[in-house]
């Protein structure tokens, strides 16, 4: 349907359709930031659907969310008390070189805090030269005895969002919605629509004009956000902007999903998400305060999907999970992203815009960015909106691409030899051409800043440093890292690692103590 060309030039109301983690903290970061509700601010409306669920599963974070959090206004005491979140350090991968167990040996950590000493001195030739036998990341960083010890990342003084180590949060997603909601609508002024969405309404020139609803009439804006999910109603199906497959790259495509009891109510929280390659795909397992989130991600293509339930339930047993732990959720997915982000004036954020798989936890940054670069460019009038359009679609591009060639890291340096899916995950063609130039360039170097030169990386070089050597990737010594005093200049920074590694063990408080003390007590406020 059409509608009359419009009559003002002025971006006033923005419009966000979907009420899942992206479409919430969309709303709250435009909302605080453009003082919604007050004279001149903008108008922000989110309209969700009470027939569709969120998606419900995205448990793990970046430290990002930290910032993020803080930026809309939210309290740390709450997120931690309301959406059972636990602190998140990082990853500990288990099997991926050569499907051998943890306690054999096959087993890495990619901590969140950066190594001491990065980009001053070359520490990987530091390593090879004197501490090659051990887990590089153990001789750079503090964090994975921190974690191995089961800590947490800062004590009881520490206030709201700060940190002695980095971190990020594992939650329960569904509630962490409501949290967003309760505190977007109440604090923010969000406009919140309980509707279904049936129709779309254009201006001449193809703009969106309005969202037609079931029971609230036709919501009118200036700005459209697509946080539809999946059936990405907008970029998707109205303006049929076409995904770009990942599948060639990266083969998983189907997950299940599960939440099991801790065999003991006082057993340990992992500190990091526990990330188990099988035979085709891996498992997931985050814990929270009360329970483990768990689950497999794996490729149809290699998989059944009765010996891929039978995979997950094996690893539950084995971990200490119920023997039934029931029957997991099963969620399809097309690993890809689109085309274009923003496309008129409407722009896709979440798994609207895409989703590759949960690998590294990715998917919740890119929505913080997202909301992060439209909060920041927002446009103030529709002619303003091309230049950020094109700015918006430049940034996600170059962000979605370093995702799979983060993610693909993981994979194309595995030994494994007990599948199809490990060796064709080795094969050439499988393989991003910025990947495998980088690839040949670490041979003799190890990654640094000059290789991810944007401001705002989804991943920095020091976690391709830290699964590059996790996973026992050793380059070829060439003259220079030959030279004694290029690793000799690491020493001081390994010793004091050592040292930061004691301190922190005999000053920061165990996770699950921490996480009970601030139920009972709350944070200091930062
Ligand atoms: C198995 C799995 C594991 C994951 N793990 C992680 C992780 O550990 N870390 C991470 O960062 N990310 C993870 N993700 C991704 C993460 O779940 C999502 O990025 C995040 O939840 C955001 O989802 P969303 O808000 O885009 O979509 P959804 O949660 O699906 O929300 C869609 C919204 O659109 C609304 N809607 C749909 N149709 C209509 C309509 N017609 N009218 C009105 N409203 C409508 C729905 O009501 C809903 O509110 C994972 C994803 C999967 C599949």
């Amino acid at each position: 349907m059409m509608m009359k060309m419009r009559s003002n030039d002025d971006v006033r109301h923005v419009v966000i359709l979907g009420g899942g983690s992206a479409g919430w903290l969309t709303a709250a970061l435009l909302a605080r930031e453009h003082h919604a509700g007050e004279p001149g601010g903008l108008a922000v409306t989110l309209i969700e659907s009470p027939n569709t669920p969120p998606i419900g599963v995205g448990e793990g974070t970046w430290p990002s969310m930290r910032d993020t959090l803080r930026r809309i206004g939210l309290s740390e005491t709450a997120l931690i008390r309301e959406c059972e979140a636990s602190f998140k350090q990082g990853s500990l991968f288990q099997g991926w070189m050569r499907g051998a167990s943890a306690s054999e040996g096959d087993h890495y950590r990619h901590p969140f805090s950066l190594p001491m000493g990065f980009g001053d001195v070359d520490l990987v030739a530091g390593w090879l030269q004197r501490h090659g036998d051990r887990p590089f990341a153990e001789v750079v960083s503090a964090q994975p005895h921190v974690c191995a010890a089961g800590h947490a990342p800062k004590q009881a003084s520490t206030p709201e969002y700060a940190a002695v180590a980095n971190y990020g949060y594992h939650f329960d997603a569904g509630k962490f919605g409501v949290l967003l909601r309760e505190h977007a609508v109440a604090n923010l002024h969000v406009r919140h629509i309980a509707d279904d969405v049936g129709e779309v309404l254009s201006h001449e020139d193809g703009d969106i004009a309005a969202l037609r609803t079931r029971a609230h009439g036709d919501i009118a804006g200036d700005l459209f956000i697509d946080c539809s999910g999946m059936a990405s109603l907008l970029i998707g199906r109205h303006f049929a902007i076409a995904t770009r497959s990942c599948k060639p790259q990266i083969f998983n495509d189907t997950a299940l999903a599960l939440q099991v009891p801790y065999a003991a109510p006082d057993a340990p929280i992992a500190c990091e998400t526990i990330a188990t390659a099988q035979t085709a795909g891996w498992t997931w397992d985050i814990g929270l305060p009360t329970r483990r989130g768990v689950g497999l991600v794996y490729s149809s293509a290699h998989l059944s999907h009765e010996q891929a339930e039978q995979q997950l339930i094996a690893q539950i047993r084995k971990t200490g999970g119920p023997h039934d732990p029931g029957t997991p959720r099963r969620i399809a997915f097309e690993p890809g992203y689109r085309e274009r982000f923003w496309h008129r004036n409407c722009v896709a954020v979440g798994l609207s815009a895409g989703f590759v798989e949960p690998l590294e936890a990715s998917a919740l940054a890119l929505v913080e960015l997202s909301a992060a670069m439209i909060s920041d460019e927002m446009p103030a009038t529709r002619t303003e909106m091309a230049l950020v359009e094109r700015r918006f679609n430049d940034a996600f591009t170059y962000r979605w691409e370093r995702v799979v060639d983060f993610l693909k890291l993981h994979y194309v340096l595995s030994r494994r030899d007990d599948s199809d899916y490990w060796r064709a995950h080795r094969e050439r063609a499988s393989l991003p051409d910025r990947l495998a130039e980088l690839l040949a360039l670490w041979r003799h170097r190890a990654p640094y800043r000059h290789d991810f030169f944007r401001v705002e990386e989804v991943f920095p070089a020091a976690s391709y440093q830290y699964v590059l050597h996790g996973m026992g990737f050793v380059p070829e010594p060439t003259a220079r890292l030959r030279h004694a005093r290029v690793g000799e200049a690491a020493e001081p920074y390994f010793r004091e690692t050592a040292h930061l590694a004691r301190r922190m063990l005999g000053a920061l408080p165990l996770q699950r103590s921490l996480i009970a003390h601030i139920h009972a007590h709350g944070l200091p406020r930062g």
